[in-house]
């Protein structure tokens, strides 16, 4: 049975929006196709992890306050992780996690969470804390030149500037920015996201992306993965599209 090892890091302070489901996904997907997940989780106190021993690296969204906490933390790994990045292993990053690999965050009361430094993005919080980007959003996004909307839920306070290769185009909510035209920052083995849902749940074709580019540099081949039966999930986000798309009305 093929095997894919993931880092789920700090599992205890980035999972303030739910954001656990995507490696439930990535597991299912997997499972379906004979590929065991192998999670690992990390918290503060743990050894030092080998980023380049994992095919996928994950960590969620949080409060500013946990952010700030685990920042300190984080960047003992600046380097290593910096090399697994170039060396290919994939990070699925949301919101919290997505600022912190940045050069900083700003936090809500004006204080600096030094980031990885590893992409050249920076995020600053709106100084009115009422003005966060909260609700549905939807973009349109490239993988393997395949163009697919995807569909999650926003709620961030921070404002992402410097974004050189966004994920996607915001077809429906705020994005990286209060109402921008751009939504998180892609390479072909870097999602980093604001989208919450989980975003893999709603959005499978995201997830098989995942998959299918581990197996591929794990075993250095094209892969073709077999189609799973999604039909459940085409018609829920067919019914979201239809709902969002028709009402482009954006809540700040
Ligand atoms: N605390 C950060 C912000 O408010 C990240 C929030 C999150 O992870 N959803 O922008």
């Amino acid at each position: 049975m093929e095997e894919l090892r993931l880092l789920y890091l700090y599992p205890d302070m980035l999972e303030l929006y739910g954001d656990y489901g995507n490696i439930q996904v990535l597991k299912y997907r997997c499972a379906q196709r004979d590929i065991k997940l192998n999670v690992e989780q990390y918290v503060v106190g743990d050894n030092a992890p080998n980023f380049n021993d994992y095919d996928i690296v994950f960590a969620g969204g949080g409060a500013d306050n946990e952010q700030s906490i685990l920042s300190e933390d984080l960047l003992k790994y600046k380097n290593e992780i910096k090399e697994s990045v170039e060396k290919g292993t994939f990070y699925l990053l949301i919101c919290g996690a997505y600022q912190l690999f940045g050069k900083y965050y700003k936090g809500v009361e004006g204080n600096i969470i030094p980031g990885l430094e590893v992409f050249d993005y920076y995020t600053e919080a709106a100084p009115d804390r009422s003005k966060r980007c909260i609700g549905n959003i939807v973009t349109k996004v490239k993988l393997d030149d395949k163009e697919t909307e995807v569909i999650g839920f926003e709620n961030h306070g921070g404002q992402t500037f410097n974004v050189d290769t966004p994920f996607g185009e915001v077809l429906y909510g705020n994005g990286n920015k209060f109402q921008d035209s751009e939504e998180g920052y892609f390479r072909k083995n870097v999602i980093a996201t604001y989208l919450h849902g989980p975003l893999l749940s709603k959005n499978p074709k995201v997830a098989d992306y995942i998959i299918k580019y581990c197996l591929e540099r794990k075993n250095n081949n094209k892969v073709e993965l077999k189609e799973l039966d999604d039909t459940l999930e085409e018609n829920c986000r067919k019914q979201l599209l239809d709902n969002f798309l028709k009402n482009k009305k954006i809540s700040i």
